[in-house]
């Protein structure tokens, strides 16, 4: 039986739920309040994994992306200014192991124009105000532009809206989780010479670490737990210009269920954690995907626990990862240049590195088997 189905929030949680659904015959509406996707010049997150690939490779996203997109090889590893160790991603053993680097603005524009070749378009300045009957028949009270309020009921709703979900409000979830007090910022650095496009770059310096992630032959995102991050970038002269810039704060936080009732939750309305290791957008992307296979499967029980899963196992990584990062004392200097040259002199450690930050650590999607 056709279900009728409300996703809230058109961002990349969003929107891939979306296309997922649509590409097994699914068509659900699709509203955001805000006026259109993420500008361009916001690259925000920018890391789409292999598994994001593996799985848009069903509705022929990937190819699209991997068109677009600068595709890393490898990582590099310095401490105050000295090569320490690297990976080559080609170690691993399964082929085509990569990282794309694409600007979210892009990948959302690619879901919506694969979208529209399935007759869906998001409904812009459309905003979910409230929601009732979450057990049976959920009835949402959603705003237009022109001041009109409509009332709506669909068999489920799904909640892509992000951080501050309302949904997740008038479902009831609880988002426990705690929030670090340091500040870090990031900056997109445009170099009139090429760079090498191909690495990400990790620099331990006294207060922590700086990442310069390649986004296209002539520009690195760079990021770090030091506010000041334009102290930070290398080879001053050759800059033509700082591009985005902004300042962030890392919270850990998880859903105590994904679901309830007939509403599900999906993306960062349902976990947000530190940008380390790249992986809250594609998280989000993964959810929506698992969701609308089990839509399609009717077997949407599985869901809550299932996710659950896998998020905290992204959670407790990506800490574990930021507290490596931010750490700072003597000790810790010391030990940052010694324990990963030591840790990489062995393949396996190399490849299981590789491995998790290419994403491929938690369990395969099931219809990806
Ligand atoms: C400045 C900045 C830098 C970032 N950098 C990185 C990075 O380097 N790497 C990384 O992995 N992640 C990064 N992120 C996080 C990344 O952008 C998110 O993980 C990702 O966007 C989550 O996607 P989402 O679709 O779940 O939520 P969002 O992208 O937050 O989308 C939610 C959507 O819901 C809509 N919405 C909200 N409330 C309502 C409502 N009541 N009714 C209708 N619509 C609603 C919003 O308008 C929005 O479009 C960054 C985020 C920011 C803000």
């Amino acid at each position: 039986m056709t279900k009728s189905i409300l996703i809230v929030g058109a961002g990349p949680t969003g929107l891939a739920t979306a296309l997922e659904l649509a590409r097994r015959g699914i068509f659900a509406r699709i509203i955001d309040k805000g006026a259109g996707p993420t500008p361009v010049e916001e690259s925000r997150a920018l890391a789409v994994n292999l598994r994001t690939l593996d799985i848009f490779e069903g509705c022929g996203v990937s190819k699209i992306l991997r068109e677009l997109g600068n595709s890393i090889t490898g990582m590099e590893m310095f401490h105050t200014g000295k090569r320490i160790t690297g990976l080559k991603f080609s170690e691993h053993p399964r082929t085509g192991t990569e990282i794309l680097v694409v600007p979210q603005g892009t990948t959302e524009r690619v879901l919506i124009a694969k979208l529209d070749e399935f007759g869906i378009q998001p409904e812009w300045n459309v905003a979910l105000n409230a929601l009732e009957k979450i057990d049976t028949h959920p009835l949402a009270t959603l705003a237009h532009p022109d001041g009109q309020q409509e009332q709506a009921a669909f068999d489920i709703v799904i909640g892509c809206d992000g951080a501050h979900s309302i949904t997740r409000k008038h479902a009831g979830i609880g988002f426990d989780g705690e929030q670090l007090e340091s500040v870090w910022g990031l900056a997109d650095v445009h170099y009139k010479s090429p760079i090498k496009a191909d690495q990400v770059i990790i620099n331990f310096i006294s207060t922590g670490a700086f990442g310069m992630i390649p986004i296209d032959l002539h520009t690195y995102r760079y990021v770090s737990n030091q506010q000041d991050v334009t102290s930070l970038i290398r080879n001053k002269e050759d800059v033509d210009h700082v591009g985005w810039q902004s300042t962030f704060k890392i919270s850990f936080r998880l859903v105590e269920r994904f679901s309830t009732g007939n509403i599900y939750l999906a993306g960062d309305a349902a976990h947000i954690h530190s940008p380390a290791g790249g992986r809250g957008m594609n998280l989000g992307i993964e959810d929506g995907a698992w969701l609308a296979w089990l839509i399609e499967t009717n077997e949407t029980e599985r869901y809550s626990d299932e996710r659950l899963k896998i998020a905290r196992q992204v959670l407790k990584e990506t800490h574990m990862q930021t507290r490596q990062i931010t750490k700072s004392g003597t000790m810790v200097q010391i030990l940052r240049r010694i324990i990963p040259p030591l840790l990489f002199k062995f393949s396996f450690i190399r490849r299981k590195a590789i491995h998790v930050l290419t994403a491929q650590d938690t369990p395969t999607p099931p219809w990806l088997n």
